[in-house]
């Protein structure tokens, strides 16, 4: 199978999650993203795989030299704000500021030349109504975002969009804009089954679906020509995690299920479909459809 899919991670520390940080004081926010990521690394290492590291830019202002090592070996930097709030938390002022921010970092890290292309929204929050993020991303020199969850959960989603890369409509995001378009949206990936629609290959799911549910859903995907983008926070593969104490038992199910077996999963995806950092996947889809990018 040829298509590129995008191998993706969220770079954030265990206690940025949504569920836990409120329940985490300053002073217990014991700092491992180093050691929690070390396993992925050794994994796309052994794998030959480049990836797409969205940064938190409060964490990446920590690891500078984490930062270029991983540049140096391919992969992608990007954007997942500085602060990891929510963006209608945040408020288009804040995220514009958080914009600059880290554009100075980055800058300040890998040098001048570089400049993030790409976004995803802490908690998947870019929907209808924090679409003025499109508009400021763009302004920024962004190129593409992949924050759209094309199913409404409790704590996210929006109803429906197309299910492989489009070009994100500021009014409604959704809609492919066609012409109009100010960023491409590379949605994350949900299968439909009969009446159900299945959110397959990251965070909690990657982390409770069988390896054979995740497969097949994948091949389904691609062989629909539908390229697909895996995620993952390093705090998910990473037996050292901190367990928060008093979760209700189904915040603590969701946020802790299955780590000791996940990156034995990912390596079984790793293996058996193409991947790429986001970036040059979307460039591969777009470049399969005679569209430039
Ligand atoms: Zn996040």
């Amino acid at each position: 199978m040829n298509i590129v899919n995008a191998l993706t991670v969220d770079v954030e520390a265990w206690y940025h999650a949504e569920i836990v940080r409120h329940r985490v004081p300053e002073t217990e926010r014991l700092r491992q993203v180093e050691e929690a990521l070390a396993p992925l690394r050794h994994l796309f290492r052994r794998q030959g795989v480049r990836a797409t590291f969205f940064f938190v830019g409060e964490i990446l202002r920590l690891h500078p030299a984490l930062v270029r090592a991983l540049h140096d070996e391919g992969h992608e930097i990007a954007f997942h704000t500085m602060s990891h709030r929510p963006l209608h938390k945040m408020g288009e002022q804040a995220f514009r500021a958080e914009i600059a921010a880290f554009a100075e970092l980055t800058g300040d890290v890998l040098g001048e030349g570089f400049s993030p292309v790409g976004f995803r929204a802490p908690t998947f929050s870019l929907n209808q109504h924090t679409n003025w993020a499109i508009r400021a991303l763009s302004e920024a020199g962004y190129r593409y975002d992949s924050s759209i969850f094309p199913l409404r959960t409790p704590l996210y989603g929006v109803d429906r969009c197309p299910p492989v890369p489009y070009r994100l409509s500021p009014e409604d995001v959704t809609r492919d804009s066609e012409k109009s378009s100010l960023l491409w949206e590379f949605p994350l990936p949900v299968l439909p089954v009969g009446p159900l629609k299945v959110p397959l290959a990251g965070g909690f799911y990657l982390r409770l679906f069988p390896l054979s549910l995740l497969l097949w859903g994948l091949r389904r995907l691609n062989a629909d020509g539908i390229p697909f983008t895996l995620y993952v926070h390093p705090w998910e593969t990473y037996p050292g995690t901190p367990h928060v104490a008093n979760l209700s038992p189904q915040d603590s199910f969701i946020t802790y299920h299955n780590i000791d077996g996940t990156l034995l999963k990912l390596a079984g995806i790793l293996n058996r479909f193409r991947f790429a950092p986001m970036e040059k996947a979307l460039g591969a889809y777009l470049e399969s459809r005679g569209e430039e990018g």
